[in-house]
């Protein structure tokens, strides 16, 4: 989609240039918070007057503004030009297996209405729905600004147009047009993305993770990878959490000894009385002790055999079961160092916590209908 973007971008010139250096712009006083005119053009090696052009359109979309005078080193007081935070809105939403959550956040990324409620089992398409759809109306009448569009995040295959989810293998959901459903019943403009890649993008645009080739796994109720690379992303269809780890353990795909059956979130709670993972880790006595040790060397287990395939430069760690505590996490990694040839690939986990599909989703949706940074990435790329 984002090549198809530049693509056609690229065929009507000189308005392409104009657009990127106003996305340029946008992107840079999001990053820096306030410059001056002269120093937007310094930065982004554009001219002064196509640069005021720029500001000034901006300001006039009610974007930016002026913040008042600023003292330089020099003595000067030039003015600095801002963002403004909540001239636009996005939402974004995490269908999880154990909880869906929907924010509101600007253009910052700040979330500012928050909302969360249990997913059930086997939802239904309907039931499902029309939940998130009521908290976005909700949000949508206090939202003081327009709503640029919602990034729905979900585990599952997606249709290339990020409209349609065509299987999910847990939920028994085939072929439903979620995008347009959410749009029909809310006037939003809808898109879907996977949730490894919206925790992928998170991990990069707000934990600013430098590493461009790393494996990303998703170490939650379910248990989901992702290879990342400069451009791309691999995961969607991946059977990382499928890979045979042991001789025992029925897993819920039906084979026996796959990784979740081990590690997975759902097979800890189902083998300790439905608690989930964060009441283990609470009330730990030795038994759970040593079913999260085992769950961590299953995990390193699996890691050793990931990093040799893949040859990525480092591994990630999110979703909730990274945040287990630094006893199980030294475990998993002595596990790692001692049978993997490529001991020297750092294994860490994410900071940013059981928001981190949202916090992706956000992101996602900030990109895809304000800054379209991952489009200048790939103009920029092909500049070089
Ligand atoms: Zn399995």
């Amino acid at each position: 989609m984002l090549l198809e973007y530049a693509l056609i971008m690229k065929f009507t010139q000189p308005a392409a240039a104009r657009e990127i250096n106003r996305l340029r712009v946008l992107n840079l006083l999001l990053e820096v918070k306030e410059y001056s005119r002269a120093e937007i053009a310094r930065h982004l090696k554009l001219n002064k007057p196509s640069t005021s052009e720029i500001v000034e359109q901006l300001i006039k979309d009610g974007l930016v503004a002026e913040a008042g005078k600023r003292e330089t080193a020099a003595g000067r007081r030039p003015v600095a030009i801002t963002l403004i935070p909540d001239a636009a809105f996005v939402l974004g939403v995490d269908m999880g297996s154990r909880n869906t959550s929907i924010a509101l956040a600007d253009l910052e990324g700040n979330i500012l209405r928050f909302e969360r409620f249990p997913t059930t089992a086997q939802p239904e398409v309907k039931e499902l729905c029309s939940s998130v759809i009521r908290i976005i109306r909700k949000m949508s009448k206090l939202a003081t600004s327009p709503i640029l569009g919602v990034v729905v995040a979900l585990d599952g295959v997606l249709s290339d147009d990020k409209r349609t989810l065509i299987r999910n293998e847990h939920w028994d959901w085939n072929d439903i047009p979620l995008a347009a459903i959410i749009e029909r019943n809310t006037e939003l403009p809808t898109l879907l993305a996977h949730n490894v890649e919206a925790m992928v993008f998170a991990e990069r645009r707000i934990a600013h993770e430098e590493e461009e080739n790393f494996f990303f796994v998703n170490w939650g109720e379910h248990i989901k990878s992702a290879l990342v690379s400069k451009n791309s992303i691999t995961g969607g269809d991946t059977q990382f959490g499928h890979l045979v780890v042991s001789p025992t353990g029925l897993c819920r795909c039906g084979k026996i000894g796959c990784l979740e059956s081990q590690a997975a979130g759902w097979a800890l709670s189902e083998r300790h009385g439905g608690k989930t993972v964060k009441q283990l880790c609470l009330e730990p006595n030795l038994m759970i002790e040593d079913d999260l040790r085992q769950a961590a060397q299953a995990m390193g287990m699996a890691l050793v055999a990931a990093s040799a395939i893949t040859g990525c430069n480092k591994i990630i760690l999110g979703g909730g079961l990274a945040n287990l505590g630094q006893e199980y996490l030294s475990y998993l990694k002595d596990y790692y160092k001692e049978h993997s040839n490529r001991e020297k690939i750092q294994i860490e986990c994410s900071e940013l916590g059981e928001k981190q599909t949202l916090l992706g989703s956000i992101a996602l949706a900030l990109d895809w209908w304000m800054f379209k940074s991952s489009l200048l990435e790939v103009i920029q790329g092909q500049g070089k």
